[in-house]
């Protein structure tokens, strides 16, 4: 069920104790909940005695009061593929520009009052436009050579969505994801159909030549001479091999031979309370022709519920799909009571295996959750409180949001 919300500053009846002594908790966590610039932690523990400085509470001194939690008008995060990705590169710094570039497009688009369904297509397309994702032009290589990609959107008012998989001569899919979803009563189209439907929904349309970058290029030649040796050329063994997913090799060569998977996703919560999720891939490095991953799958890689969370995934499909990820961390917050943040780290931490993949989720608070059990995870987080943080491992660097744009009046 989809239920419309109104974010913004919370007020509620919080207990000083609580305050003093549970938020430590709340303000240290990966999700959307860490200390930034504008939430520094205050020890409420401490108050104002004589005038002299602080000094410790006594228990009689606790009383509940209202407090006012600032909750975002808007949040966003994006991920730029999961995988295993080397230190020692040159071209990281490549990828946070590329992260935060992306970041800005959707934090400004959001700040600005576009709906959340619009800024994820928006910024899935910017990311497939871009040469250094796994996505749209950049995408791997089948075991003949050729190029396969897989879309899917969601939004989280009405639970619409639309996907699309191995089509080969669509620009960007995730704006032909958007057209089955708004112009068809199905939800997934694939292969010819699914390009032929392109040509009638009037989507930009590219040769394969176009998909293919000296990058993705150079790892397929390499990777193929050594399956050549100990495998078929299936990849078959890339989606069963313990330790971190390496099927994709997204970008490698920039990446010093590591192999982050560089498929792409956006999150996000607009101002109206609408949450919304899309995700796109050229999926794995030597798959089989006509294989499908995680990403269309609606509740596999790609989900958005406007009462439960909007998440985008990556890693390795097949065990996404056997999982139903993206669905079951909806499914923990709205069967289990859990938190978004509770419910994201159980499904990857403890559900998945260690290697497997990430994902990026939104609540209906603002609330971000992004989570990996990969060494990496390229990924982004901005919101309407000034947080715009990226990262590629653990740590995440902070950084200067665009403007805040004037509040719109209505949604578009
Ligand atoms: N999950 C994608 C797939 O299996 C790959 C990725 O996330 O890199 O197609």
């Amino acid at each position: 069920m989809s239920v419309p919300q109104t974010p913004g500053p919370t007020l509620c009846a919080i207990a000083l104790a609580v305050l003093a002594f549970g938020c430590g908790e709340w303000l240290g966590s990966d999700g959307g909940t860490e200390p930034t610039d504008h939430q520094e932690p205050r020890n409420l523990n401490q108050i104002d005695g004589d005038g002299t400085g602080p000094t410790e509470a006594r228990p009689e001194d606790l009383q509940i009061v209202d407090v006012a939690v600032p909750t975002p008008n808007w949040a966003l995060a994006i991920h730029g593929g999961a995988g295993s990705a080397n230190r020692a590169t040159t071209d990281a710094e490549d990828y946070y520009e590329a992260l935060r570039e992306a970041l800005s497009l959707g934090a400004e688009q959001l700040a600005g009052g576009e709906a959340s369904l619009r800024v994820v297509e928006n910024v899935v397309a910017a990311l497939e436009d871009d040469p250094r994702f796994n996505a749209g032009r950049g995408s791997v290589f089948t075991t003949i050579g050729t190029h396969e990609m897989d879309a899917a959107i969601m939004d989280g008012r009405s639970l619409a969505c639309g996907a699309v998989a191995a089509v080969k001569n669509v620009r960007n899919p995730i704006r032909l994801a958007r057209r089955v979803m708004e112009d068809t009563r199905h939800v997934l189209m694939a292969g010819a159909g699914a390009d032929n439907f392109g040509v009638v929904a009037g989507v930009r349309r590219e040769p394969q030549a176009y998909f293919s970058t000296e990058r993705q290029l150079e790892r397929f030649r390499e990777l193929r001479a050594r399956r050549g040796a100990s495998q078929d050329e299936s990849g078959d063994s890339a989606a069963t091999t313990a330790g971190d997913y390496t099927g994709n090799a997204g970008a490698p060569a920039a990446l010093g031979g590591a192999s982050h998977l560089a498929t792409v996703g956006t999150v996000a919560m607009d101002r109206y309370g609408n949450l919304a999720a899309a995700t796109s891939t050229g999926g794995t490095m030597l798959k089989r022709i006509g294989r499908v991953g995680d990403v269309p799958v609606i509740g596999a890689g790609t989900y958005a519920n406007n009462s439960t969370a909007a998440v985008s995934c990556t890693g390795r499909g097949e065990e996404f799909i056997r999982h139903a990820v993206a669905h079951d961390v909806s499914a923990r917050i709205e069967y289990g009571g859990l938190t978004l943040q509770e419910a994201v780290r159980q499904v990857i931490q403890e559900k998945l295996r260690p290697g497997d993949g990430g994902l990026i989720a939104v609540g209906p608070d603002g609330a971000i959750a992004m989570e990996f059990n990969t060494n990496a995870m390229f990924r982004g987080a901005a919101d309407s409180l000034g947080r715009f943080d990226v990262g590629i491992w653990d740590e995440v660097r902070r950084g200067q949001p665009p403007s805040e744009q004037p509040e719109a009046e209505a949604p578009p």
